[in-house]
């Protein structure tokens, strides 16, 4: 068990009552106006010799664009939805992440597209799997969280929800890109993996944290070259590949989408955060209770968790996967404004924001 007495920030307002009159009682804390933002667009093999300069310089042009999109909305107070969706939609429509256009080709040689976001707010959620002509997938994915009754559609019924909802439809050779076409051809040609023809996993995703203390988390992707029978990953699987729940974090994932199905991987970090939170507030209470006295009610308001907490819990979810055999990772940002990755693979294409001042994006392990 992680030693959460000693690694816990408690800050707390203990209010101590016996009878009517307060004991020992501490201010709360001001209304947090911090946020918080993160995205990835995928993990997997991606060394410096791989990259030339002009590549390099491309995706991390891609991801500060994605990054700033949706810090401005943060910044100016609006959603952690509205930030999540301005970044991915960048990601989709650019061309070198699997998502929108640029996405894998199937083993028949068309693209099915995944998508997913969640509200940490309303833990409400909407996803889409397998559609195969909508420019933007996590636009529908918004809608059918907003506007069905429901969590996650696939194919043509997607499809024809999306043209209900005027979302924009895409002939599907829209998503075509020559590189994308080669990898496929490549893994038929040499009964390749996957992993051997993309080296990597390219996926988008984000997470933010609001002004207001709202989470949300969104993912959407391509899936897997030469994926067939209808094969779903993890990225619109809400708990596997996306999760948000303001009581503990927001979580996107990339990586080998079965392994992170089968440990739930975006749920996982945040029930066991969640869980860590109220074992540490728990923990508070009986020390204050202990202060005030047999007599004394005792409540605590807050629990603050320190970075290198989350830091652990995922990177002990990841180490999971890993043992597993699958290799990903993730991104995450925590109701006190931190923003974390944790990836199991070489590198992970990455960028995080926060209302502190913190703007970064990176692209390998020891970036
Ligand atoms: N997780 C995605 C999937 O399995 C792949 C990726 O991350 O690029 O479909």
């Amino acid at each position: 068990m992680r030693g959460f007495f000693t690694r816990f920030a408690l800050v707390f307002s203990a209010l101590a009552l016996t009878g009517q009159i307060p004991a020992t009682a501490q201010d709360s804390e001001p209304a947090e106006t911090r946020w918080s933002f993160a995205i990835h667009g995928g993990a997997g093999t991606i060394s410096r010799e791989d990259m030339t300069p002009e590549e390099d310089a491309a995706h991390r042009a891609a991801l500060q664009a994605a990054l700033d999109a949706g810090s401005k909305v943060l910044d100016e107070g609006g959603t952690a939805m509205d930030a999540v969706e301005a970044a991915i939609l960048l990601l989709e429509d650019e061309p070198r992440f699997n998502a929108g256009r640029g996405a894998v080709y199937t083993w028949e040689g068309s693209h099915e597209l995944d998508a997913s976001v969640m509200d940490g707010a309303t833990r409400d959620a909407g996803a889409v799997a397998g559609v195969t002509n909508i420019r933007n997938p996590i636009l529908l994915a918004r809608k059918v969280m907003t506007d069905s009754p429901h969590v996650m559609l696939a194919g043509k019924g997607a499809e024809d929800f999306a043209v209900e909802q005027g979302i924009e439809i895409v002939p599907p050779s829209y998503f075509d890109t020559e590189r994308r076409r080669e990898a496929l051809e490549r893994m038929k040609a040499r009964q390749l993996s996957s992993l051997d023809v993309d080296l990597k996993f390219g996926t988008v995703g984000a997470v933010a944290l609001d002004r207001n203390g709202n989470m949300a988390a969104g993912t959407s992707t391509g899936g897997m070259t030469g994926k067939r029978w209808g094969r779903v990953g993890d990225a619109p699987i809400i708990g596997a590949g996306t999760y948000a729940d303001n009581r503990s974090c927001a979580v996107s994932a990339t990586g080998w989408g079965e392994y992170f199905i089968r440990v739930g991987v975006a749920h996982e970090i945040c029930a066991l955060l969640r869980a860590d939170r109220q074992a540490a507030r728990s923990a508070a209470e009986w020390d204050a209770a202990r202060a005030a006295g047999p007599d004394a009610v005792v409540f605590v308001s807050g629990v603050e968790m320190p970075v290198r907490f989350a830091q652990d819990v995922a990177d002990d979810v990841m180490d999971d996967v890993k043992e597993l055999g699958g290799d990903g990772g993730i991104i995450l940002v925590t109701p006190e404004g931190h923003a974390l990755f944790s990836f199991n693979t070489a590198g992970m294409y990455r960028g995080r924001a926060t209302s502190d001042g913190l703007n970064e994006v990176a692209i390998y392990g020891d970036d």
